[in-house]
Parts: C-alpha cells; structure tokens; sequence
C-alpha cells in the first residue's frame, strides 16, 4: 500500500495539485496503534516507500476532578534507514489527529490524502464554499460527500488540524460525515479506505471546480 500512496503522489504531482515537496499522506490499519506517514522535504515525484516514516499512537488516561479523558502523543518508531534520517510530515497533527481516531472504523484502512488541487483552491479563493457546488452537479454528490470549508489558517499548524477534524464531523467511532474539506487558501485533505480511492474524491471535486470557474456563474 505504500508504494501505492507513492503513484498517488507521483500522480497527483503531474496534475499540479503539488510542486515538488508539497503534499502529504498517512495510512493506518484499524487494529495497530501506529500509522504511516510520508516524510517531510522529499520530492514526493520520487517518493519510496522506505522513506516513509512509522508512528506510534500513545494513548493514556488522564484524570480530573471526576472526570477521565484520553490523552493521545505520536512517538517516531524505527523503520528503515533511510526514513531514521528523515523527518515526518509538516502537517503531522492533522493526520495524528485523524487517524488516532479513525482507527476504531469498522475498514480496516484509513488512508489521509493531503494536496493543493488548483481549481478546488482557485474555487475557495473566488469565494465559493465547496460543500455547495454539490448541488447542482449529482455526479459528484453521488460519490463524494464535501464538506464546508475550512476558513484561513496557517499550514502545519494545530489550528489546522482542529478545524479539519471540525469540518469532516469525525466521531468517537472513527466514522466521517464527509469524504472530503477544502481548506481555504491552501488544499484539501480527503479521506478513504484505499490511496487511490481518496484521490479520487479530489479528483471528481476538482473536475467540478474546473466546471464552476470555466462557467463563471458563481
Ligand atoms: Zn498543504
């Protein structure tokens, strides 16, 4: 499944939905309590799998006055040597921050693909909300559910992480209300049980947008 998430970004760069060291991806089982994310600062056209980076989710108890709540921390775990010398992606807290949940879903994968598609971001920067453009096209609201934007807020940060986590209505189950999230000014992060199955969701929302802009009825 790595070397899948690799034709992915190697995909998703001759499409320009990245410049070279943009873009970003993690994958989980459900039943381990590590995932797998791409490393930061490496050409993601040439990305290999012993360059990903393998991540322990830590979860303990944490008490209050009477109440109990999980408290989550990532830890680096060793995987090959060339990935010991690399460091994990930029936008690490959003994918720990899903996949440290979306691991008790009922598939056994989850895989978090993070790009800048042009014409989705083109769409968010002409103000268009992506959860609306869903209305008129049924092709895409058939197979790609799109939630609502996530407003201006800075890259790799938790903020970040927070509002998408917000936006696609993550659960304590691991279930989304949505396959997909813009986020203004910047991507989208979409979510499926396979690489190529998350892409896909861009793919259909960016064909959309390229639709919506090229009309210019919005
Ligand atoms: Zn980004």
């Amino acid at each position: 499944m790595l070397e899948t998430i690799c034709e992915v970004l190697e995909d998703a760069y001759k499409r320009n939905w990245i410049t070279s060291r943009d873009g970003n991806v993690s994958i989980r089982h459900h039943d381990r309590d590590h995932f797998y994310i791409t490393p930061s600062g490496v050409r993601k056209q040439t990305l290999q799998p012993d360059q990903f980076k393998k991540i322990k989710i830590n979860r303990s108890i944490h008490s209050g006055w009477g109440t109990a709540d999980f408290l989550y921390a990532w830890e680096e775990l060793d995987y090959t040597d060339i990935s010991k010398n690399l460091r994990p992606s930029g936008e690490i807290p959003l994918h720990f921050g899903l996949q440290k949940e979306l691991g008790q879903h009922k598939d056994d994968v989850r895989v978090i693909v993070h790009v800048h598609p042009t014409y989705c971001v083109a769409a968010m920067h002409a103000g268009i909300d992506l959860s609306t453009v869903v209305d008129s096209f049924p092709e895409l609201s058939r197979y790609t559910k799109v939630a609502p934007n996530v407003g201006d807020v800075p890259p790799i940060s938790q903020e970040l992480a927070d509002r998408c986590f917000e936006q696609l209505k993550l659960d304590r189950d691991g279930n989304i209300a949505y396959d997909i999230v813009g986020i203004k000014g910047h991507g989208v992060v979409a979510i499926d049980t396979s690489p190529w199955r998350a892409y896909e969701h861009i793919e259909r929302l960016e064909h959309i947008c390229k639709i919506v802009l090229a009309s210019g009825k919005y």
